[in-house]
């Protein structure tokens, strides 16, 4: 293997004491206060999932354990129950700064519903069209954190991105979509790759920055990409062999420059990038 490795492990333990920091300097900022109004509490982030959706379960249950180690307190609420007055309550709770709808939801199109009733201010996963459409108009906005994560990998390990050609495989709201944009807005030239792209292996090919996000296991082959791409896995497929990338790992690594794993790559830095825009939400004293 000649690649250099992209490790979001020991990534995600770095933003994880940066984030624990500057929650502890939010939290005293508010205690030093003269105001008669401070509010003691630290920001809270409320998780809503389909208790019976296991893979939803299953990712509140990673978002739950990455916030307590970070410091956030988290209140997970069943949405089988009464969903949407739930949301709009914790829209005016002021202890709570960050609201995620964990999908999939059994019925999604009540999942949506769900996620459109957020208050874009408290939309600590960009999950709603609002925050949808300032990212696509290149203004700031809470963006999908799995996108923010791709980003992040980027940045810790020095990879440049202006003016690079930055190729992304899939276009859905949550990754694809939402990763072009943020590549954009750092001057990268992006192509969008879809299922209907013709020769897929043609576009890859030119890929300085490639990023993975189509869910289909191996996608990516050796004979799709060349020497100098870095690589950018966001495939998170659960196989009877465990969680698999879009990325066939093995015969990738040794032909390019640089390469996140699956897992270990992408998956530990996301949660970290929703708490992150838990702690921006209550920083820009958004929380009403
Ligand atoms: P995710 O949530 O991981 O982004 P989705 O299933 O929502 O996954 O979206 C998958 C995306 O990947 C779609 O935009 C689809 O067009 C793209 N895609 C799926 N399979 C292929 C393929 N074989 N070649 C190119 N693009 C693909």
């Amino acid at each position: 293997v000649s690649a250099r490795l992209l490790d979001g492990r020991e990534l995600a333990t770095r933003l994880r004491r940066e984030l624990r920091g500057r929650l502890e300097a939010l939290v005293g900022a508010g205690e030093d206060s003269e105001s008669e109004d401070w509010e003691p509490d630290t920001p809270a982030l409320a998780i809503l999932t389909d208790a019976d959706v296991p893979a939803a379960v299953l990712y509140a249950a990673s978002l739950e354990r990455a916030a307590r180690a970070v410091g956030v307190p988290v209140r997970m609420l069943d949405g089988r129950d009464e969903p949407a007055a739930a949301i709009r309550s914790l829209n005016v709770d002021p202890q709570v700064a960050g609201i995620v709808v964990a999908q999939p939801f059994a019925d999604a199109v009540a999942g949506r519903r769900l996620v459109e009733a957020i208050d874009p201010a408290k939309d600590v996963d960009g999950a709603t069209p609002t925050n949808a459409g300032r990212l696509a108009r290149g203004e700031p906005a809470f963006v999908p954190a799995t996108a923010l994560a791709v980003i992040a990998i980027l940045e810790a390990y020095g990879v440049e991105v202006a003016g690079r050609r930055a190729v992304i495989v899939g276009r859905s709201a949550v990754v694809g979509r939402p990763v072009a944009s943020l590549l954009l807005a750092r001057d990268a030239t992006v192509v969008v790759c879809h299922r209907a792209t013709r020769n897929l292996a043609r576009e890859t090919r030119r890929a300085e920055i490639l990023v993975a996000a189509a869910g289909v296991p191996g996608l990516v082959r050796p004979e799709m990409v060349n020497r100098s791409a870095v690589v950018i896995d966001c495939g998170i497929t659960a196989t009877p062999e465990g969680i698999a990338g879009d990325v066939d790992f093995a015969g990738v690594a040794p032909v390019v420059r640089a390469i996140t794993p699956v897992p270990g790559g992408i998956g530990p830095v996301t949660p970290m990038m929703v708490l992150r825009q838990v702690i921006e939400a209550s920083e820009s004293g958004h929380r009403s």
